[in-house]
């Protein structure tokens, strides 16, 4: 049994409609997102089902899974000006969002997320630093975002 067994899963009583992604994150205060690590080379990955490692010279088949950085820098950065298409389900008058690449400070890999509200694409800059949060969706359920740190 590794670590990331023993990680909180279950939904905080605050948030009703559980996690949009169940076991893509934790649900405590300071969150981490659920990845796999090879094995045999120690490449890692999100989301975290695998079935083989991409890596060109490596053979492994198998995965640990393991708690992601919490924070990153920011590579890249867009404005949602367009409602997602569903399942996501849109505030109604539609509010646009900023999406995130963050580089991960440890694995060097980079992962897509919304920004949190109140934090448009005007206040991001490339380079700072990002950390993994929580928010619910219009639709209650819970997600990972990114955060300016
Ligand atoms: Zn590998």
């Amino acid at each position: 049994m590794n670590d990331a067994a023993q990680v909180r899963t279950e939904t905080p009583g605050t948030y009703a409609a559980g996690p949009l992604l169940p076991g893509w994150h934790t649900l405590d205060e300071n969150p981490h997102l659920l990845g796999a690590r090879c094995k045999a080379c120690g490449t890692y990955y999100f989301p975290k089902q695998v079935t083989f490692c991409r890596n060109p010279e490596c053979s492994g088949e198998a995965f640990e899974e393991v708690q992601l950085s919490r924070t990153g820098k920011l590579w890249s950065w867009t404005n949602a000006c367009y409602a997602p298409p569903e399942p996501f389900v849109a505030a109604d008058p539609y509010e646009p969002f900023a999406i995130a690449a963050v580089e991960l400070s440890k694995e060097k890999m980079i992962v897509l997320g919304p920004v949190v509200r109140g934090v448009g694409v005007g206040k991001l800059r490339a380079g700072m630093t990002m950390e993994l949060a929580l928010e619910a969706l219009t639709d209650g359920k819970l997600t990972w975002k990114w955060k300016p740190l």
